[in-house]
């Protein structure tokens, strides 16, 4: 049963619904411990991040829930931080003098677009997906990917407070029909392994996040192989949801558990009294 969740976005980023609602929705699933993860302020135009001037508003909203709500369930305060090289700086200076609980980190994000010089958001649909495949890497998957997981590695260490690595295989979201690449490729598992050993020197949670079953790919983000490797490699693992809306709270929960439990894992990782503590893994 699922009883936590701590990746969702509401209308402060690119989300629907107030953080509210999540919350009500949240309790009354049963759920006892969750965690909002709007996308932290990024210094370029966009149409996804919480916008500098709403941050505070956003850390004021979350205080005042956790208190409303404290019998109901334990809330806690967290961002999405895209993991671009160079902008560690940038965090450091607007996020971390707030409190937050925790961060997820994520890489949306690779190379550089040239007409505008700033990051290249690989993750924004399809055809621009193509176009960067083609335009930006000469139709080289290979050191696409290399790129992705090169800043998907930085991930723990990025800043200070990064518990979570987001949707730690995003690079497949296109990959339809294994139209880029094959994930049994010896290069591409080479990349993934190696990451993964990364993680494993430092105390960073994969997250099972199931909108990989409701994007184009149809699976969750990471890969069955990648869960069971990460059981093998000692490395803590939970599931969330990525709920841009209430109803997505539960989605795919039952199915992502099935996943982690076949890998091995008996256990996953919530917040507790603030403390990330082993919950018994039930699907
Ligand atoms: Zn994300
Ligand atoms: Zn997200």
């Amino acid at each position: 049963m699922q009883t936590t969740n701590y990746h969702m976005h509401s209308r402060y980023c690119d989300g629907n619904g107030n953080i509210e609602d999540f919350v009500q929705a949240a309790a009354n699933f049963g759920f006892t411990s969750i965690g909002t993860s709007g996308h932290a302020p990024v210094p370029f135009a966009n149409n996804y991040a919480i916008k500098p001037e709403q941050l505070s508003e956003y850390v004021a909203e979350v205080e005042q829930l956790k208190e409303m709500y404290r019998e109901e369930t334990e809330l806690y305060m967290g961002l999405e931080v895209d993991v671009i090289s160079g902008l560690q700086q940038h965090f450091t200076e607007t996020i971390l003098p707030y409190h937050f609980d925790y961060f997820i980190g994520s890489v949306h994000f690779i190379g550089v677009h040239p007409q505008t010089n700033l990051p290249w958001e690989f993750d924004a649909g399809a055809d621009n997906f193509e176009w960067g495949w083609k335009e930006l890497y000469g139709q080289n998957i290979k050191k696409m990917a290399e790129e992705f997981y090169t800043a998907e590695r930085l991930v723990p260490n990025f800043i200070p407070g990064i518990f979570i690595a987001g949707h730690m295989d995003r690079i497949k979201r296109f990959n339809i029909g294994q139209k880029y690449f094959n994930e049994t490729d010896s290069w591409y598992r080479d990349l993934v392994f190696d990451t993964l050993s990364a993680f494993a020197q430092t105390d960073i949670i994969v997250e099972l996040n199931t909108a990989g079953w409701r994007n184009p790919i149809g699976d969750a983000y990471p890969s069955d192989w990648i869960c069971k490797r990460c059981f093998e490699l000692g490395i803590p693992m939970h599931i969330n949801t990525d709920a841009h809306k209430t109803d997505q709270l539960r989605a795919d929960y039952s199915r992502g558990a099935h996943r982690l439990l076949k890998a091995g894992y008996t256990e996953v990782l919530a917040l507790r009294n603030g403390v990330w503590t082993p919950d018994l893994l039930k699907e």
